[in-house]
């Protein structure tokens, strides 16, 4: 079966078309700037390479320009639409509704479009890529795959606030948890490397991307996420703030006289390692670069994000009672040795042992404990389109099967 994975922003839109049988990822590329002037880039396993400016006024003229050129004569991957058998979305928020992925029908859109409230900034992106794809191809099965969906399983001692109750039912506010696809795509993966039974084994996912959060994987299932009722909950991220109280926002806004958009925008843009940096920057490179230059502020925001990935690990090895694997992944946890160093070294208690050597090898999965460690540290390479192809297919078989 061949497989369309998109994931559909604001301004943006990601495509990859998988093979499913070999997971061969066939072309892939995105669509940026849509709305603004549009650029194309797109690339083939034939060796095709392009980057092009091609104006697209909104997410149908993008999703036209892929479609297009997948079926085009020269650059083209396939000869009609009809080879793409299903299309598989990412869906950021799918509330309490959503436990897992779903064939996307009007009853889901409707049911999506309740969570916009939950999600403004990403499930309206998300669904416009969705209508795209509907109105150009309204033929094709469609699945959604929900980014909240594998943290579901968490328990209300886990996803309740010390909010009154009546909040909770009255508008569902909680912790859902977010980098789902993520975390549940690298827990097994790690289980796989390590030749585990997922069902058998504790695994804590570090996912240190611009956005991080960290998960407890119990026997397969998630019984907790650093994210909460948005994805502002948790770590000290690339500009945003992570645990914060609210106490301390009251205040700030009294002070400067902000409303709540002008505090959010601070919470999510301009804080974080950004922030602490004094806005030297928000990746993790450059504040290495300028730590090295004797930059302290970027040093103390390297040194506030390290601190607490490493608390948050603490914490899930209790609430786990125990932990058999911590993984790192995503652009931070997949590259910086120096990041995974520190953090480890506040995990001796664990009794985890680094090998420095290994520490430093760049593959899709190693480990880099050593032999004596008690705990498996490893590093693996997220694959969020794969996981979002493989939910499709699993949904999608018996399916098709069933209409042939
Ligand atoms: P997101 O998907 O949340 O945008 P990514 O997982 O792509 O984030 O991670 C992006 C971040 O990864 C960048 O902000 C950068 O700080 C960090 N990063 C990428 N490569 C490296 C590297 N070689 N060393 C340290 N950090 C890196």
């Amino acid at each position: 079966m061949n497989i369309l994975v998109i994931n559909s922003g604001s301004s943006s839109l990601k495509f990859q078309l998988f093979d499913s049988q070999s997971e061969e990822v066939l072309a892939k590329g995105v669509c940026e700037r849509i709305g603004i002037d549009g650029i194309f880039n797109y690339k083939t396993n034939t060796g095709i390479n392009m980057r092009e400016s091609i104006p697209m006024e909104n997410h149908t003229q993008a999703v036209h320009t892929l479609l297009n050129t997948l079926i085009d004569s020269e650059r083209g991957i396939i000869k009609e639409f009809r080879e793409i058998d299903v299309i598989g979305h990412r869906l950021v928020h799918g509330g309490e509704k959503f436990t897992g992925s779903v064939v996307i029908t009007d009853d889901v859109i409707q049911a999506m479009t309740e969570c916009n409230d939950l999600a403004p900034l990403h499930n309206p992106a998300n669904l416009v890529g969705v209508d795209a794809c509907r109105k150009l191809m309204p033929d094709t099965l469609m699945v959604g795959v929900f980014d909240t969906a594998f943290n579901q399983t968490m328990e209300p001692k886990a996803f309740l606030y010390g909010l009154p109750y009546r909040y909770y039912e009255k508008y569902k506010i909680r912790r859902y948890g977010f980098h789902g696809i993520s975390h549940k795509y690298v827990s097994q993966r790690a289980a796989e490397f390590m030749k585990q039974d997922p069902r058998r084994v504790k695994t804590i996912v570090c996912h240190l991307g611009n956005g991080a959060s960290i998960s407890a994987v119990k026997y397969g299932k998630v019984i907790d996420n650093s994210m909460g009722f948005t994805p502002l909950e948790g770590l000290v991220m690339g500009t945003r703030c992570g645990d914060v109280d609210p106490g301390a926002l009251e205040f700030l806004a009294k002070k400067e006289n902000l409303d709540f958009q002008q505090i959010m925008q601070i919470l999510n843009q301009e804080s974080g390692v950004l922030g602490i940096s004094k806005n030297y920057s928000s990746d993790f490179r450059e504040l290495k670069d300028a730590e090295i230059k004797y930059n302290e502020k970027a040093a103390l925001a390297r040194e506030i994000f390290a601190y607490k990935v490493a608390k948050y690990v603490g914490s899930y090895a209790a609430a786990m009672n125990g932990v058999d694997n911590i993984v790192f992944t995503a652009g931070v946890g997949e590259n910086d040795s120096d990041i995974r160093q520190e953090i480890c070294d506040y995990l001796g208690f664990l009794g985890i042992t680094i090998d420095e050597v290994k520490n430093r090898e760049q593959k899709e999965a190693v480990k880099i404990s050593d032999g004596t460690s008690k705990v498996n540290v490893l590093v693996i390479k997220t694959n969020e389109e794969l996981e979002i192809a493989r939910e499709a297919a699993a949904i999608a078989e018996p399916l098709l099967k069933s209409q042939s």
